[in-house]
């Protein structure tokens, strides 16, 4: 085991233990929150060893890469997709991607509809919230929200399983209020549907779970700082 493998298992326990402390002080237990792998830029010997810790889940942000390191991962581990996501690319993550997290128009809700049909499936997606009403980044408006699941639910081969938001980084926890808020109050109307917040990051997991989330999606603190020049 290199150091680098020995890292993974340390930075595993840890955020595991704070996971607990988090899902233990917002009133539900541990294993009621999902601990995703973010796996970008990392090399798969890695993302194993984090499978080995525990991990039981992994976060894919590129179709290619993702295309590319698929099969040197330990079969049988879901994957879902958490990247920004281009029509043209649904047809390669039907059939092997537990849960799309990115959806964020009615023409790619549409586009992995008619993929899931051809495949005989119902694809999980969330809708993805751009909750700090950022224009670099993806996600609609929380204003769009019931439109859009009003939309979503009238393709029969796609089922919404709840929402994805990545706040912008923030020394308060404003952002994870509103979406917290949001996702309480859209559950009430629709309480089949949001069954998931995919929410916080490596810096903001534990105070995500404070406010509701039930999937945190870590890269950096559990593998290390991204290395983009290998890419
Ligand atoms: C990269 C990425 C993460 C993980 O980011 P870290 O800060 O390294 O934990 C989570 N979610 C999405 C959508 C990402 O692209």
């Amino acid at each position: 085991m290199d150091n680098k493998q020995q890292a993974v298992r340390e930075n595993y326990a840890r955020i595991s233990y704070e996971i607990a402390q988090a899902a233990d002080k917002s009133g539900r237990k541990p294993e009621d929150i999902a601990f995703m792998a973010v796996t970008k830029t990392v090399d798969p010997v890695y993302v194993n060893e984090a499978i080995d810790c525990g991990i039981s889940l992994l976060g894919e942000n590129r179709v290619q890469e993702w295309q590319s390191k698929r099969d040197a991962y330990r079969a049988g581990i879901p994957v879902d997709f958490i990247g920004a996501l281009q029509s043209n690319k649904v047809k390669y993550l039907i059939g092997s991607i537990r849960l799309i997290h990115s959806v964020d128009r009615m023409s790619l809700a549409q586009e992995i509809d008619r993929q899931a049909a051809k495949h005989g499936i119902i694809q999980d997606i969330l809708l993805e919230v751009n909750i700090g009403g950022e224009d670099t980044k993806s996600g609609i408006a929380p204003a769009e929200l019931p439109a859009l699941l009003t939309q979503v639910g009238e393709l029969p081969n796609v089922n919404v399983k709840g929402l994805m938001t990545i706040p912008p980084p923030c020394s308060d926890t404003r952002f994870l209020e509103a979406m917290e808020e949001l996702f309480l109050r859209t559950k009430e109307a629709d309480p089949a549907r949001m069954q998931i917040l995919s929410m916080g990051m490596s810096d903001d997991y534990a105070q995500a779970i404070e406010h509701g989330s039930n999937l945190v999606r870590v890269g950096s603190a559990l593998f290390g700082a991204r290395d983009y020049s290998k890419q």
